[in-house]
């Protein structure tokens, strides 16, 4: 059976996606790829081949002479100064990256947006914007960015956006997969495109502070145990993603660091028009209520829970430890 080719290429990031995507366990990346039967092309910062060796290769992609299977954008498209791209060329090519990844993504059976900068614009595409950056796909929330809403791989797959900042190793892990099995259906993919394995979840799916969130109790400063929502502008209960269900490095996440979640998944969470760490408010209510939820039914709710805190809930969700420990009962009493 032939190998699935992957090609990576980076632009307009930080190179986070790749430090992610190496943090891959169990099996680790090299293992999963000879696994997966994938054949990984190149990759800036993985391969040896440099120069010109490199650009034989795209020219070869560009002939038919090799196939492309999968091609990975890891960062935005630059399209600055004025739509020419050539704020980042390719070197030894005088022709712009936006230029190659275009023609590369005509070549390629399945095109990957890898994190939210290729999928959507993501950081680099934040304030003025001045290299003109964005998404394969998108331009922040809307349809355009490099290839426009029409585009089709050879497959006749959209931009599979695997947005996130970074993405999790295992979102691009368990797409490629897939891919190489043949099982990703264009029903997998949701509304912005993004592989529904993560983003039928909530970030606050499994959150350890659930408890805090149930009874309205809340941290107020940084470090405190509290839910992160009424004060410290978490967006666990509208962002897109189970990185609570499927943790970090082995165990981790955002939350479990005690930073609030900034829906790092979704188009334009780089501009939130206020401190990440801040929850913006009208007359006391936190604007960004979770999205499935009636505002009154919040409110009423949000009350009644905080008439109901249990000392224990409230006292340790504004300290940085467990000041009160939950009581057990021994044969009908309480210890
Ligand atoms: S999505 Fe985030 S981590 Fe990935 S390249 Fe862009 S800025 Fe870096
Ligand atoms: S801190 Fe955020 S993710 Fe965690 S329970 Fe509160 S709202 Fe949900």
């Amino acid at each position: 059976m032939a190998k699935m080719s992957v090609l990576w290429l980076q632009s307009g990031g930080c190179g986070g996606c790749t430090i992610s995507l190496l943090n891959a366990e169990s099996p680790d990346l090299m293992q999963l790829f000879e696994l997966a039967n994938i054949e990984l092309l190149w990759h800036p910062s993985l391969s040896e081949y440099s120069n010109q060796q490199v650009l034989d290769l795209l020219h070869a992609i560009l002939n038919g002479q090799i196939q492309l299977d999968a091609l990975c954008l890891e960062g935005s498209v630059i399209q600055g100064p004025h739509g020419t791209g050539m704020f980042h060329a390719l070197a030894g090519t005088n022709q712009s990256m936006m230029h190659w990844i275009k023609a590369l993504s005509a070549k390629a059976k399945y095109v990957l947006a890898a994190g939210s900068c290729a999928a959507f614009g993501g950081i680099t595409a934040a304030g003025e914007n001045l290299v003109e950056a964005t998404g394969l796909q998108h331009d922040g929330k809307n349809w355009g960015g490099l290839l426009g809403k029409e585009w089709c791989s050879k497959a006749g797959f959209p931009v599979i956006n695997i947005a996130g900042c970074p993405t999790h190793p295992n979102w691009i892990t368990d797409t490629l997969v897939q891919l190489a099995l043949g099982q990703l259906q264009l029903d997998d993919l949701d509304e912005l495109h993004r592989p529904r394995a993560y983003t039928d979840h909530l970030v606050h799916h499994g959150c350890s502070r659930n408890e805090y969130y149930e009874y309205k109790a809340s941290a107020e400063q940084a470090g405190d145990l509290g839910c992160m929502m009424e004060h410290r502008g978490c967006l666990g209960t509208q962002a897109r993603a189970d990185c609570n269900i499927r943790p970090w490095n082995g165990g981790s996440s955002c939350l479990t660091g005690g930073y609030a979640c900034i829906n790092c998944t979704a188009p334009q969470f780089e501009e939130p028009h206020h401190a990440f760490g801040e929850t913006p408010k009208i007359a006391g209510i936190p604007i960004g209520l979770p999205t499935d939820m009636p505002k009154a039914w919040f409110v009423a709710l949000a009350s009644l829970s905080k008439a109901a805190t249990p000392p224990r809930v409230r006292s340790n969700a504004t300290s940085d430890r467990v000041v009160i420990a939950p009581s057990s009962k021994v044969k009908g009493r309480k210890v």
